[in-house]
């Protein structure tokens, strides 16, 4: 990454462009402008309190902040296969630090994302979770809330993607993917756990009963970037 100080050069050269509307943007915007990050369809209430039932299987909050569609496909796609990790920042600190805000008052949050397997990342070049999540406490810190990244998963062992499954295949296919990191969560605190998109919900619920089974009095919270319909 480019030292702050150092960026203006590039921009006057490369002056970065809105990754959905191509619009130049104002030096404090990155990856896609705030006319677009204001447009992008939000997750309805009813969407959300349809994962509510999901959550409470395990003592625990679940929502997601955008509704899969349209430009928010182009973007989960991006952050998946384009390997832009200031996207996943932007839209961390922008999209999903407002939609928490909104819905818990905690003064203290731990946000740990979903971790992808070894090889995985090699291939993708990055977390796109664990960028969101970056992203996400920079916002939550902006408002004045105590957060920090903890990475309290592992991936145990490595799965296909998704995307070709069923929705039985894939929930067998969650249980057993992950196993818990040396670390824990400071007492107290809300733990986030963060992943890009939702379909099932399988993959955020395993990780979460995970966290639970080893501390079954901790504050939870389940949170998607997007929610597929
Ligand atoms: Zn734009």
């Amino acid at each position: 990454m480019l030292p702050t100080q150092l960026r203006f050069l590039t921009s006057l050269v490369f002056p970065s462009q809105c990754h959905l509307c191509g619009a130049i943007m104002q030096t404090h915007e990155q990856s896609v402008c705030q006319i677009c990050l204001d447009r992008l369809p939000r997750t309805t209430y009813l969407m959300n309190r349809q994962l509510q039932p999901l959550g409470a299987t395990i003592g625990s909050n679940f929502s997601a902040a955008l509704s899969f569609v349209g430009e928010v496909q182009i973007l989960c796609y991006a952050l998946k296969y384009g390997g832009n990790y200031p996207l996943a920042q932007c839209l961390g600190r922008h999209i999903l630090a407002p939609h928490l805000l909104q819905r818990t008052s905690a003064p203290h949050l731990i946000l740990c994302p979903i971790s992808i397997h070894p090889r995985r990342l090699r291939r993708r070049g990055y977390n796109q979770s664990l960028f969101l999540a970056r992203g996400c406490a920079l916002g939550l810190q902006a408002a004045g809330r105590s957060a920090q990244v903890m990475e309290l998963l592992v991936k145990r062992e490595h799965r296909k993607s998704q995307v070709h499954f069923s929705q039985f295949t894939r929930w067998s296919n969650a249980a057993g993917a992950f196993a818990l990191n040396h670390q824990r969560a400071p007492e107290g605190a809300l733990v986030v756990l963060i992943d890009d998109t939702l379909t099932t919900g399988s993959t955020l619920l395993a990780a979460g009963e995970l966290l639970k089974q080893r501390d079954p009095k901790m504050q939870l919270y389940l949170l998607a970037l997007a929610k597929e319909d």
